[in-house]
């Protein structure tokens, strides 16, 4: 029997109640299917972890994970404890020297839950949004000089390379053409952005040459987050740098329903290094401790890590199993209108899948 190490890291605030359900669900699903198993390594990095030794994770953090199938990953946030300090110090900490280039976040309105926008049912709102994951926005280049005088200066500078603009848009290329419409749009500023952003288009129309079945557009930012208010059904799947993905994510989330049932992939395709999944939520402080967090985009992220490391039947399984569980109002945590508790729905998959006879 085949058996795949998975490193746990719950993080902070809710991640800790959303990962241990989550943990749970793999336990069943491998189960269930008999034909392989999950040995799970849990890391307590985060912002407690920093409190006692200064630092989010050991110096050695990545070394312990880096033979690992997967990554199973909560939230980087504390409330003692600034946001630039325990994202880059844990999140952006793996992410970055794992080479977790593309950010995949896929969306859909699943059975029973009620989206914001008038008259869209399932059939209308089916998308991934694929974020480039390594530079752009977040590349972490800028800096600070007199600080605290009136000539205070700050400065963030986006880096775009032609190397990682090209293997986005190739990823993002594909990933289209494995999807039943074979549509991308390719978002951007290059209006007022006038140097990276062309180049990001040029590279875009360059790419684009080697995949003439896919159906590519282009987009600015701006416009396209009313389009996806508007016109959702003409979405289907979207490439966009770190930051404008980043905003555009959290809209498609909450389009499809809830922030709380949204996944992610953080994937190194090459697979050098370990991918992590994660929830597309943060720590949620105000609902952490209450035991009402909603697991399922913890969940939908575990069928992302079932299909990276080749065990189809099981996502899909999995998958089925969310679907008829969001599908009946009584497992709704509040999130979503309704008053089911962490424990309630975790196991009300754990019975589904218990159930599916696929
Ligand atoms: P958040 O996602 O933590 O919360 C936003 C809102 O959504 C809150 O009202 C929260 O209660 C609700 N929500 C989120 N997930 C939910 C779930 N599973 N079930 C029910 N409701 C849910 O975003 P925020 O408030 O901007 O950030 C809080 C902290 O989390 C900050 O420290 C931030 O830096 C961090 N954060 C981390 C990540 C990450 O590690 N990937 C992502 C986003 C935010
Ligand atoms: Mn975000």
């Amino acid at each position: 029997m085949k058996t795949y190490k998975i490193a746990a890291i719950p993080g902070d605030g809710i991640g800790g109640e959303v990962v241990s359900a989550g943990v749970e669900v793999l336990a069943a699903i491998a189960k269930r299917d008999g034909k392989f198993a999950f040995a799970v390594d849990h890391f307590d990095w985060g912002g407690e972890y920093y409190k006692r030794n200064g630092r989010m994770m050991p110096e050695n953090g990545r070394d312990l994970i880096r033979k690992h199938d997967a990554i199973l990953f909560g939230s980087a946030g504390h409330p003692d404890i600034p946001d630039h300090i325990t994202l880059w110090g844990l999140r952006l900490a793996i992410c970055q020297p794992f080479d977790q280039y593309a950010n995949v976040r896929p969306t859909r309105i699943l059975p029973g839950i009620k989206s914001p926008l008038r008259d869209v049912g399932p059939d209308r709102l089916d998308w991934v949004i694929v974020r480039e994951n390594s530079e752009g926005e977040y590349a972490g280049v800028g800096g600070r000089a007199h600080q605290g005088s009136p000539l205070e200066v700050a400065t963030d500078v986006a880096m775009f390379t032609r190397a990682g603009v090209a293997r986005i848009m190739r990823y993002a290329f594909k990933l289209a053409r494995s999807r039943p419409r074979k549509k991308l749009t390719v978002v951007t500023k290059s209006n007022a952005q006038r140097h990276a952003m062309v180049m990001w288009d040029e590279i875009a129309a360059e790419i684009a040459k080697e995949f003439p079945d896919v159906a590519w557009d282009k987009m600015l930012v701006d416009a396209m987050t009313m389009r996806m208010v508007i016109k959702p059904e003409t979405v289907d799947t979207v490439v966009a740098t770190n930051l404008h993905a980043d905003i555009l994510s959290d809209l498609a989330a909450a389009l499809a329903g809830s922030l709380g049932i949204a996944p992610t992939a953080n994937l190194n395709p090459e697979r050098e290094f370990p991918s992590m999944f994660e929830p597309i939520h943060g720590s949620a402080f105000d609902i952490m401790g209450k035991g009402i967090a909603n697991p399922i985009g913890t969940f939908w992220s575990n069928v992302m890590l079932l299909e990276h490391i080749g065990e189809g039947a099981a996502a899909a399984r999995l998958m089925k199993a969310i679907e008829c569980v969001t599908a009946n109002p009584r497992f709704h945590t509040p999130d979503l209108g309704g008053k089911a508790r962490t424990v309630e729905v975790t196991a009300a998959v754990i019975d589904a899948i218990g159930a599916e006879n696929a």
